[in-house]
């Protein structure tokens, strides 16, 4: 399972039918720390509303900002008690985690707690502003060579 080849999220093709669907927020439908989704990113979410449960999950300490980007799209912002990978995520949406898709752009969270739990995963090409900090920067390229080493040992 590569990122790096995957499409952005507003390229994604799903046929996601009855699901409830555990979105991603910094990367995947904006650069990192973002709040305002570009068009084609909000007319992609609007088309999985039509066929799903669409959910913005984020291990963001910034709900309040998650929780305006829901609203704007439509969607309810899920709270749990626990971060992603922790499958407790999955559980908080109420739904049999048999009927959860998680999109996301990054390894360690998004990917994990869609393999600790059960569901499935689409992976996104991670989106850049090119104004991520030093932080940021260093916490992907963390993620990206936890991703290499699971693609050479055979088990992402
Ligand atoms: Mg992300």
């Amino acid at each position: 399972m590569s990122f790096a080849t995957a499409p952005i999220f507003d390229q994604l093709e799903l046929s996601e039918i009855n699901r409830t669907i555990i979105l991603d927020i910094d990367g995947t439908l904006v650069p990192d720390g973002e709040e305002d989704c570009s068009e084609k990113t909000r007319a992609k979410v609007m088309n999985l509303m039509k066929n799903n449960n669409v959910v913005l999950f984020s291990n963001s300490k910034n709900t309040e900002r998650g929780k305006k980007m829901a609203n704007a799209l439509g969607i309810s912002f899920l709270s749990a008690d626990k971060n992603k990978p922790n499958p407790a995520v999955i559980m908080a949406t109420g739904r049999r985690v048999g009927d959860c898709t998680v999109i996301g752009d990054k390894f360690l969270t998004d990917y994990l707690l869609a393999v600790f739990s059960g569901a499935r995963f689409v992976p996104v090409r991670r989106i850049y502003s090119g104004r991520e900090s030093f932080k940021i920067k260093i916490i992907y390229l963390v993620d990206d060579f936890f991703n290499f080493l699971s693609r050479l040992v055979g088990i992402g």
